[in-house]
């Protein structure tokens, strides 16, 4: 049918793509990529021929315009960005804004995701997950970040696991930054390469995390920061006592 399609990419593993993506990739009558080069690389593993175009932050909304009215002709349009799901800290969100504004069918086609995949293997609660994108780069901006996020935290009854897309070349300063905040016993999960040949979980205490990634000569590769959502025992004075009680039990003390 004419459309937008949302498409997801692999994030690593090019096993990762669904049959219905790569269906969708290859009949759709244009791609509009974050970075047509990137996306060439995949389309040309898979035999795809379907001409791209551009489409990132700088273009965003003219290409929005432009997309718009090939899709009121009847065009079927897939959007892909350099990997995961598209919309998700990834350029996404402005087309679909304007394309369902407009009265143009939105198809998610969904797949491989990094929040989802490291939010599912860390083994924290998944029931309620906050997901932030990255954190701000400078360091003052990050530690006030953490303690607004602490503070919030703290006056909700049942605080969510927290996630956070993060670099390899701020991941070990992040991780002083949360031991700092959160204190060094509160757990975390650096979920590393994830679907790659290299993918690797980090769990526990983040001043044990913070120490393994110090020491090792570099840290390569993409991450997902997750914060548990169980505070430590000082921060349930700020709670009612049943609900202390419940979090004390969950988080085994
Ligand atoms: N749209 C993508 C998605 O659905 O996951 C995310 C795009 S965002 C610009 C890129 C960030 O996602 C990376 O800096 C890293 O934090 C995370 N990421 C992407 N691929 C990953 C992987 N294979 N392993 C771990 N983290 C990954």
């Amino acid at each position: 049918a004419p459309g937008l399609y949302l498409v997801a990419t692999p994030i690593g593993n090019l096993e990762d793509i669904s049959l219905r993506a790569l269906r969708i990739l290859r009949s759709a009558d244009r791609i509009a990529c974050e970075d047509t080069r990137q996306t060439i690389k995949l389309l040309n593993h898979f035999d795809i021929k379907t001409p791209t175009v551009s489409y990132h932050i700088h273009n965003e909304r003219e290409r929005a315009e432009e997309l718009v009215s090939a899709l009121k002709g009847g065009a079927r349009i897939a959007v892909v960005s350099d990997a995961g799901m598209p919309g998700i800290a990834d350029p996404g969100e402005e087309i679909v804004r304007v394309a369902a504004a407009a009265g143009i069918p939105v198809f998610p086609v969904p797949g491989a995701n990094a929040v989802l995949s490291a939010l599912t293997a860390s083994g924290m609660p998944s029931e309620r997950f906050a997901f932030h994108g990255f954190l701000p780069s400078k360091p003052g901006e990050r530690r006030t970040a953490l303690e607004t996020l602490l503070a919030e935290m703290r006056s909700t009854a049942a605080p969510a696991t927290q996630i956070f897309y993060e670099t390899p070349h701020r991941i070990v300063e992040a991780l002083a930054d949360v031991t700092a905040v959160f204190g060094p016993a509160h757990a975390v999960t650096v979920a590393r390469e994830l679907t790659k040949l290299h993918e690797e979980f980090l769990r526990g205490p983040v001043s044990q995390v913070h120490a393994t990634l110090a020491t090792r000569e570099n840290v390569r590769g993409e991450m997902v920061l997750l914060l548990s959502g169980v505070l430590a025992a000082e921060d349930l004075a700020k709670v009612s006592v049943t609900e202390a009680v419940r979090l004390l039990i969950k988080s085994g003390l």
